[in-house]
């Protein structure tokens, strides 16, 4: 089978690949960087351990529409593992048996586990987020100060994900208030909500601690002409920038954190790791996750 096609909901009806299937499902999925770090790590393995060789990630475009009847199939199909993109994140959560306490707080699963009895959904894209922080800014999120630009689900992760570790303060700052009540309505059940403030005025941002990360988990910055989701120059010179952005290499965000000497890196991190935790949650082994960034790296240079 090749992995580089984009299959679509009938070539899945017709699915017959006798090895173990994992794939990543979404709309539009044709661009996912995905299966090349997947199948990079899984060559790798197979060197050591040729079972692996019979290993195989795939991705799939499936409309939303279809997503429930898919996700039976791809249970039947006996696919081991699932990755879930835009748009299917929350759709899913009504399509499985059950999810773990932290996608459950995140209100959005991006990884599934086959069982007997069904998928189980998972969240890791908190775990990548922290984990693409500490390798690319050299601190982690716990007692930290975190600002959080953004309200949907990315943000969301980070939200949990910085409460999770121990956050000293975290700040939201959205373009659409609603949104913002949303997000908060939602958190507000949570242990440690007490330490999330939003940021409505620019004036709030010069008040802000002297040391903080700040985070885009906005969709701005994907395309070359998107305006900037914060104009770094309010905010006090100490606080270092991770964009969630990973494609292109540099953002207009992270353009104007390096003209400041501020601390900063996109996003590809915070990919690769949420998929190599996914790949350890399906083959119950611990990954190398730099096999993984070396190919999602190479891949993003030829695009
Ligand atoms: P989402 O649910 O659609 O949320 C999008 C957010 O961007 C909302 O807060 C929205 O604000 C804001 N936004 C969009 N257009 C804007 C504009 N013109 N001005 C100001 N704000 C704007 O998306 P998501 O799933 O949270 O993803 C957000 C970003 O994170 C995406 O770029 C995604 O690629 C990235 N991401 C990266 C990784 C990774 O592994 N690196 C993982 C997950 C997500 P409103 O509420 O006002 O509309």
């Amino acid at each position: 089978m090749d992995t580089d096609k984009t299959y679509s909901y009938s070539d899945l009806e017709k699915w017959d690949f006798l090895g173990t299937a994992l794939a990543v499902i979404g709309q539009p999925i044709q661009h996912s960087l995905s299966p090349t770090m997947q199948n990079a790590l899984i060559r790798s393995l197979s060197e050591r351990e040729p079972s692996f060789s019979k290993w195989a990630y795939f991705k799939f475009e499936i409309d939303p529409n279809m997503l429930s009847e898919a996700l039976q199939l791809f249970h039947s199909k006996k696919f081991l593992g699932l990755n879930l993109t835009l748009p299917h994140k929350v759709l899913a959560l009504d399509s499985v048996k059950a999810v773990s306490e932290s996608a459950k707080n995140i209100g959005a699963i991006n990884t599934l586990k086959w069982t007997p009895s069904g998928y189980v959904g998972y969240n890791t894209d908190g775990y990548g987020l922290e984990m693409g922080i500490k390798s690319a800014l050299g601190v982690g999120l716990n007692n930290a100060n975190v600002l959080i630009l953004g309200a949907g689900g990315a943000a969301r992760a980070a939200v949990v994900q910085a409460l999770k570790q121990g956050a000293r303060s975290i700040y939201i700052r959205n373009r659409s208030k609603n949104r913002l009540n949303e997000l908060m309505n939602g958190l507000s059940g949570l242990a440690g909500f007490h330490k999330i403030q939003p940021i409505e005025t620019i004036e709030a941002l010069a008040e802000l601690p002297e040391q903080g990360i700040c985070i885009n988990a906005t969709s701005l910055g994907l395309k070359a002409e998107d305006p900037l989701p914060l104009d770094l120059t309010l905010m006090p010179a100490e606080w270092s920038v991770y964009d969630m952005v990973y494609n292109p290499k540099e953002t207009q965000l992270t353009k104007q954190a390096t003209e400041q000497n501020r601390m900063q890196s996109t996003g590809l991190g915070m990919l690769v790791h949420q998929g190599a935790k996914a790949f350890e949650l399906w083959s119950e082994k611990k990954v190398d996750a730099l096999i993984m960034e070396q190919a999602a790296e190479k891949a993003l240079e030829i695009k």
